[in-house]
């Protein structure tokens, strides 16, 4: 068996060579819509009884998705926020986590609203300061939650550095890895504890499921994982995951690849762009993270953010551009342009967006699969007119 992970990810974790049993489908498992299994005798169970508890072409997401992230178990969910919120559930009430104040927004309302309300506290850090994070740890720290490349400035913790503070604190931590996907970044080999994905993004890549992943190989983190999904029960239904798996995930590297070396151009384009302010990708030397970014994942990933000049008008620009879509989410065949001050952090003040750099000229842009040359005549047409 190959370990590469685009060979793994074109055959959606089915071992080459082994087809659907009885019909030699490539396809494979076909797409098991059945809530309830027959069972044969009053004492013998089948490998599947209720499709909560587990369903057979959920079984192969889960698999494909433990065995690119180098885990021993895999968890589908509803969504990133099920999946986030699920991996919450393993802490009890006086617990205390510390999670990046940059994590996204979701995540921000769950921490803030949810699990304040079971009594488990949190600090938020600068998760790129250290030494802050060493600061935030308390007796009763059981979780430090790290998203990198976080969003919108793309800011690179190290991973490897937090997983020290945190063994060394006898505490778990949690990645939420949608930015780069297994194929760029895999935190389990770097001691994360359990990782997170909003498979919404890149892994499905199509803008048309909404999904959630979680993986870890530490065996008591997967029984208890387990018991939260089947009790809680945010599953992803079966026509998801195989959509998932075929529809997404078995294109993931040609599309990703393609969308990476692109945003690598945009970027290079849009750093020396005399319209342009700032510009934040971690593929970029004079990014604060870049060195760290390097030594942890593959590629510098497909989103970038920048801020627009002050004489630039934006709702012009807004209006002009043809090519992306101007919405929330990332990680599509299409690009996606979206305005963080007024999408994913409206919810903030405005001078606390202004300190962390979210201005209103600030623009994050998914890199999708179209003609590079396009994109960037188009942004250049757009932010001139
Ligand atoms: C979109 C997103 C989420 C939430 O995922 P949903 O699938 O929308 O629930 C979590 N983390 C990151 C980094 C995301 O981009």
């Amino acid at each position: 068996m190959t370990n590469k992970l685009s060979t793994i990810l074109a055959h959606g974790g089915q071992h080459q060579g082994h087809h659907e049993e009885n019909t030699g489908a490539v396809n494979a498992p076909p797409l098991y819509l059945s809530s309830t299994f027959h069972q044969k005798k009053l004492n013998e169970f089948g490998p599947y009884d209720y499709s909560r508890s587990g369903n057979p072409t959920r079984t192969q997401l889960e698999k494909t998705i433990a065995s690119l992230e180098n885990g021993t178990n895999g968890f589908a969910f509803s969504s990133g926020m099920a999946a986030i919120s699920s991996a919450f559930m393993l802490l009890n009430s006086g617990d205390h986590i510390v999670i990046s104040k940059d994590v996204y927004g979701g995540t921000f309302r769950f921490v803030t609203r949810l699990l304040a309300q079971f009594s488990i506290e949190h600090t938020f850090v600068d998760m790129t300061n250290t030494n802050e994070v060493a600061e935030a740890i308390k007796p009763n720290t059981k979780v430090i939650y790290v998203e990198t490349p976080a969003n919108p400035l793309l800011q690179i913790t190290d991973i490897r550095a937090i997983v020290a503070l945190a063994k060394k604190h006898d505490c778990y931590t949690y990645l939420d890895n949608t930015f780069m996907t297994p194929l760029y970044q895999q935190p389990l080999n770097l001691g994360v504890d359990i990782v997170l994905h909003s498979a919404t993004k890149f892994l499905s890549g199509h803008s048309d499921i909404v999904a959630g992943l979680a993986v870890t190989k530490d065996a008591s983190l997967a029984e208890k994982l387990y018991f939260v999904q089947n009790t809680y029960g945010a599953i992803l239904g079966a026509q998801d995951c195989y959509q998932l798996l075929q529809g997404g995930m078995k294109t993931l590297e040609p599309r990703y690849s393609k969308s990476a070396a692109s945003a690598a151009i945009i970027a290079n384009h849009l750093s020396k762009h005399e319209a342009v302010e700032h510009i934040c990708y971690p593929g970029l030397s004079n990014h604060p993270g870049a060195d760290i970014h390097a030594k942890q994942a593959t590629s510098a990933g497909a989103v970038l953010s920048f801020k627009l000049r002050k004489d630039v008008d934006i709702d012009h620009f807004i209006e002009t551009i043809s090519i992306p879509v101007f919405a929330v989410s990332l990680g599509a065949v299409e690009s996606i342009l979206s305005h963080p001050a007024t999408m994913s952090h409206a919810a903030m003040p405005a001078d606390e967006r202004e300190a962390r750099g979210i201005s209103d000229r600030l623009f994050r842009l998914s890199v999708g699969i179209e003609e590079v040359e396009d994109l960037i005549q188009d942004l250049d047409q757009a932010i001139q007119s």
